[in-house]
């Protein structure tokens, strides 16, 4: 069977994995069943059961909470047998009513110009697990026929080509914190929203909208859990942790034996959201169109939707959404320019992107990651 997957993510891109990184062994990785034998075999101490709800099997992690205890010297101890999920990193098959290939931006290997052609890649992991994806397809199908239909009786659904379409016509402006201050302003306010004629609003409340982000950004640091929080990796390589505890959130850098090393702490009502300069809304721009085309941030809109009851309209949630995404983002590169300095120009953006869209493509939705 020949399944069409849309790879336009990954058209014309590279895709590297430089020495010394080993940052995507920091998630853990799920073993298939057609997997399990030789781990039950081999090394059946290094099989157990996830931690996530669904407790499928997955591989130990260094004291429970580092990177795969498979990996020494950031090298892979079983590299021709690793894992489906390994082998896949950093691309993900996302599944809805059709397959379409999204591309992890937290690798730093994708941001290389040298590397591997990213589409043929992708394609070879797609054939390597096409019965899995054509199998998610029928379930997912089913899954977005039932939302849509639910969409359409309570009166929420909007055209979702239209929906970005208008995103992409408004690019730049989602650059403007006055911008996505009043979208985001609106998308609560009106019943039935619409980008056409929407302004910057140059005296919007910064309070506000600090306040905002930094409750974005929080909930994703707000736990003790090493395995939970958000990894930014740096430069060198290193594994950059933040956790939040109340208003302090701790910066700590993991180890390879799995220990964290305290390296600072800030409090988060000291960080102040603070919009990209020129350079930097480049990169942004760029960073929202991929967001725009994502059917996994699509599905994530959906699951919101869903667990909201069907009460909110599908473009208001939509614009919404994209606004919380930013201001997260921008948040986020806010505090990395309080820990490293990097700003709010190019460099500022592409390292808050490196950090945030882990984070992005782990969000809650109504289809899946295959
Ligand atoms: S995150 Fe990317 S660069 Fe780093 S080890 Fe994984 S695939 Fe390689
Ligand atoms: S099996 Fe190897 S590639 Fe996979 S997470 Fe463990 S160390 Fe990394």
């Amino acid at each position: 069977m020949v399944i069409e997957i849309d790879y336009s993510e990954v058209t014309g891109k590279k895709a590297n994995c430089p020495e010394g990184c080993g940052m995507c062994c920091l998630c853990q990785p799920e073993v298939l069943p057609e997997e399990r034998n030789f781990f039950r075999t081999k090394y059946p101490k290094n099989l157990v059961k996830s931690r996530t709800e669904d407790q499928h099997f997955a591989l130990a992690m260094k004291k429970g909470k580092g990177s795969c205890a498979f990996l020494n010297g950031r090298k892979c101890d079983i590299y021709q047998n690793r894992t489906t999920f390994c082998k896949q990193f950093p691309f993900h098959f996302y599944v809805s009513d059709r397959i379409r290939v999204e591309m992890d931006l937290s690798c730093r290997g994708v941001w290389d110009t040298e590397g591997a052609d990213a589409m043929e890649q992708a394609k070879v992991l797609a054939e390597a697990s096409e019965r899995r994806l054509s199998k998610a397809l029928v379930e997912a199908s089913s899954v977005y026929k039932e939302f849509y239909s639910i969409c359409k009786e309570t009166g929420v659904m909007c055209d979702v080509s239209q929906l970005r379409m208008s995103v992409s016509e408004n690019i730049s402006s989602f650059t403007n914190l006055g911008y996505v201050a009043k979208v985001l302003n609106q998308s609560l306010e009106e019943p039935k929203m619409s980008l056409d004629g929407i302004t910057p609003d140059a005296k919007y409340d910064e309070k506000e909208l600090n306040e905002a982000a930094m409750e974005a950004s929080m909930g994703s640091m707000g736990s003790d859990d090493p395995l939970s929080v958000p990894v930014y990796c740096d430069k060198d390589f290193n594994w950059n942790m933040f956790m939040a505890n109340g208003n302090t959130i701790e910066w700590a850098i993991m180890d390879d034996d799995g220990e964290l090393h305290h390296k600072g702490f800030v409090d988060a009502r000291d960080i102040q959201l603070k919009e990209p300069d020129e350079e930097g809304k480049k990169v942004l721009a760029d960073y929202i169109q991929i967001l725009n085309g994502r059917d996994s941030f699509l599905g994530n809109v959906f699951y919101m939707m869903d667990d909201l009851g069907y009460e909110d309209d599908m473009g208001n949630t939509y614009y919404g959404a994209m606004c919380v995404t930013i201001i997260d983002l921008l948040w986020r590169a806010s505090m990395l320019d309080h820990f490293f300095g990097f700003g709010m120009g190019a460099e500022g953006m592409k390292e808050a992107i490196i950090f945030y869209d882990m984070d992005r493509l782990d969000a809650p939705t109504i289809g899946a990651f295959v």
